[in-house]
């Protein structure tokens, strides 16, 4: 497979340290709001990156944090902690903020088929791997204390700038939006490791450290977490792309000043999902989530498919236009899957061509939209029915798209509907119940009028408006109800 590592800008071979276990680690949300369907776009990609590595025959550790503590409102390091704002906006504990905003982050992942990952952590769980790493950085000199805190000293790497060749002046504490200088610094881009003087009041959570009581800056928690559960050497880091600059270049400075020696093989960074109007973000407070897509009656499932058929290296426009001809798209997609007839054993040779096509699209760089292009291809190839199905279903363990399952759904409820129609007659109460002389009388009613005896055919309605029944004719039969 050839993935593109933001961290040398090539497409590369992809080569994991151990077969058997790649190791992958993922930057998890920030929990003080819901995610957004941005936010979840990445996710999303991520996801399927992680389950076309076990397709292709990889083990694959993944690790997630929850960012619970330490993301200020600006990312260098400023304004007040996100959870904090979030608990002011809510009336609430941090903690309550924390648990709310976990659980609606992996109940929306569920809606999308995300897949959980291996282990997830709260950053608020490794407090103690965060102060070791500190105290390692602070003895081989990468770390200084200054006015309360502790911040990495970035002048003290041969090189700083990862994924970008920034202009150095557009970088300048203070010239970025939003970022006020901070006279502690000793260099513009060094960044906190630990907090114990912060510039706003009223920080919720501190641990004591050997610092004073405080908290970790929020770059160390992917840094300890990482660490943690998955050793020294990292084969795979994925993010959005507003993640590389200063959050994982700034991991990067820490991780491999604290282990001595280079930490990560590629970079992953899927660009963002912008509205017409700009970035979505979820600091705007203006956003969409799963839930608004299905308050508007969208399939989650449709968005997920949205997003496949862009590739994760580009900008991806939303528009509710665009999703429904998303949605249009899907529903195809599951008509022409249920009109496949599982019969007999599905041909190997066949099976294992179609196969080539979709594995070729997705080892090009993750290639989704050509992946979903091969899902289309097997509906025209030269083959039975059941091996085009054993494809979709072989693909959607990928895609993640429950193709099989909902056209499954499909063809009970269009079997259903038929079954109505193809009686060309019901009779149904408008309570629910059923009595046999009633219905009898009705189809009799039926009959009479078949045979163009109207006369019958009222009188069968007026002895039954007798005995308190009322009947209303429908298209396909007809109901009745007791007066
Ligand atoms: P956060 O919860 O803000 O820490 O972000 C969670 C993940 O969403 C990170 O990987 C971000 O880089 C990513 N992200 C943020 N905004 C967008 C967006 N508009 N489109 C795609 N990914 C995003
Ligand atoms: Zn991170």
């Amino acid at each position: 497979m050839k993935l593109y590592n933001s961290a040398t800008r090539k497409k590369e071979d992809f080569v994991p340290i151990d077969p058997a276990e790649v190791k992958m680690y993922t930057c998890g949300p920030t929990v003080y709001h819901y995610a957004h369907i941005g936010n979840l776009r990445s996710y999303i990609m991520e996801d399927v990156l992680e389950k076309y590595l076990r397709y292709s025959g990889y083990g694959v550790k993944r690790v997630m944090n929850i960012t619970d503590v330490g993301h200020l409102t600006s990312d260098a390091d400023t304004g007040e902690d996100k959870m904090l704002s979030g608990a002011k906006r809510e009336h609430k504990s941090v903690m309550d903020i924390a648990k709310f905003y976990t659980d609606a982050f992996f109940s929306d992942c569920a809606r999308l088929n995300i897949k959980t990952p291996d282990v997830v952590e709260p950053a608020t769980n490794c407090i103690d791997d965060y102060i070791h790493i500190i105290e390692s950085l602070m003895e081989k000199g990468y770390a200084y204390f200054a006015g309360g805190n502790v911040y990495f000293d970035t002048s003290k790497l041969e090189k700083y700038y990862i994924f970008n060749d920034f202009n150095e002046e557009d970088l300048a504490v203070g010239v970025r939006e939003g970022v006020e200088a901070d006279d502690n610094k000793r260099n513009k881009n060094d960044f906190v490791l630990w907090f114990t003087k912060s510039k706003f009041e009223a920080q919720a959570l501190k641990w004591d450290s050997p610092w004073g009581v405080g908290y970790p800056g929020w770059h160390i928690e992917c840094t300890g977490i990482s660490i943690k559960h998955l050793g020294e050497r990292l084969d795979i880091h994925c993010g959005g792309i507003d993640n590389a600059f200063p959050h994982h270049t700034n991991e990067i400075a820490q991780s491999e000043a604290y282990l001595g020696h280079h930490w990560c093989n590629y970079w992953v960074h899927v660009l963002h999902l912008n509205t017409t109007s700009g970035k979505m973000s979820k600091s705007s407070g203006e956003f969409l989530t799963v839930q608004s897509l299905l308050d508007r009656g969208y399939d989650p499932l449709a968005y997920r498919f949205f997003c496949l058929q862009s590739h994760y290296r580009k900008a991806l426009v939303f528009s509710w236009e665009n999703l429904s001809n998303a949605q249009t798209a899907y529903n195809k997609l599951i008509t022409r899957v249920a009109a496949l007839r599982a019969e007999g054993e599905p041909d190997a040779a066949a099976l294992e061509g179609l196969k080539a096509r979709f594995a070729a699209a997705l080892d090009n760089d993750l290639n989704t939209s050509l992946a979903v292009t091969a899902v289309y291809d097997v509906f025209k190839a030269d083959t039975t029915d059941a091996t085009k199905l054993a494809a979709v279903a072989d693909f959607d363990t990928v895609l993640g798209l429950d193709l099989v399952r909902k056209a499954a759904a499909k063809r009970e409820s269009d079997k259903k509907a038929a079954s109505a129609a193809g009686a060309g007659f019901a009779v149904v109460s408008e309570s629910g119940e059923s009595d046999a002389e009633v219905e009898a009388k009705i189809l009799a009613r039926r009959e009479a009028k078949k045979a163009k005896n109207f006369a019958e055919a009222d009188r069968i309605r007026d002895e039954l408006k007798a005995a308190g029944i009322e009947l209303t004719d429908m298209p396909n039969g007809v109901k009745w109800k007791r007066i």
